[in-house]
């Protein structure tokens, strides 16, 4: 069994303002570490489970913040954005059999988290088929794409919501739960227990239950926080300036989401 595992920041276990996120801060060393002890307690519980390789994703920023020696040893990482347009689940393909987020995070627009964005804190929100769209929502489409159902999801709180929204069989550990310009966390030891022991579960039960139904067309709509953005974003092939801050584009295949946002979001 091969599984892949897409990993942010934003949603592990403390973090709570954006220094904390960003490799230029001294503060950023305390939270690599722990998204690096999280994913590797995510990777452990897919290898006891029977997970015969496990491929990770580091999906935050500049995609260099796990420390690769402390994974287990039958991990692959992926580091930094190759330009594909799958961007957080870049190398995902049909061999793989179940996907993993790890630190994944609420949605731009959503009062759930200090930390809420989608895509990039330039958007003020995505919305298909008018509703709208987290980072988790995208990526589940573009597993579901590969035909990879996403089996488990640590975060916020809300986020966690969210997940078992898209189906209640995907397992979920919420480390925190965001308030305001706040979060109440769970302790980070705690959270990469409960990462492990979830993750082992999620993987040893039937994962064809977590798939999710793809719809036939994608109307997206993606607003910026600033007009000049919206602009430009309207000459890309297809989309068209809807209002002063806001695209339309339309599309029966997925795949043209994701160029879409490649060159947009
Ligand atoms: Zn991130």
């Amino acid at each position: 069994m091969k599984v892949y595992i897409s990993a942010d920041i934003e949603g592990i276990t403390g973090t709570t303002h954006w220094d904390e996120a960003d490799k230029k801060h001294p503060e950023f060393k305390e939270f690599q570490k722990q998204m690096t002890a999280e994913v590797a307690a995510a990777c452990e519980g897919a290898l006891k489970a029977g997970a015969t390789e496990v491929w990770v994703k580091d999906a935050h920023d500049t995609a260099r913040n796990i420390i690769a020696s402390e994974l287990p040893r039958k991990t692959r990482l992926v580091r930094g954005w190759s330009g594909h347009p799958f961007v957080m689940v870049q190398e995902i393909d049909k061999t793989f059999d179940a996907a993993l987020m790890i630190g994944y995070h609420s949605r731009a627009g959503a009062g759930t988290s200090p930390l809420a964005h989608t895509a990039s804190t330039r958007l003020a929100h995505i919305k298909i088929n008018d509703c709208h769209a987290s980072e988790l929502l995208l990526k589940t489409y573009t597993a579901a794409l590969m035909n990879v159902p996403v089996v488990f999801v640590s975060g916020d709180a809300g986020i966690c919501r969210e997940a078992e929204s898209l189906n209640p069989d995907i397992m979920t550990v919420a480390v925190k739960e965001g308030v305001g310009n706040s979060t109440v966390n769970i302790h980070p030891g705690l959270a990469v227990e409960m990462i492990r022991e979830k993750v082992r579960t999620a993987i040893e039960k039937d994962v064809s239950g977590c798939r999710i139904q793809m719809p036939e067309h994608f109307s997206v709509e993606i607003r910026y926080k600033d007009h000049a953005e919206a602009y430009r974003a309207g000459f890309y092939p297809g989309a068209s300036l809807k209002e002063p801050h806001t695209i339309q584009f339309e599309a029966d295949d997925y795949f043209e989401v994701m160029r879409l946002l490649l060159f947009v979001a």
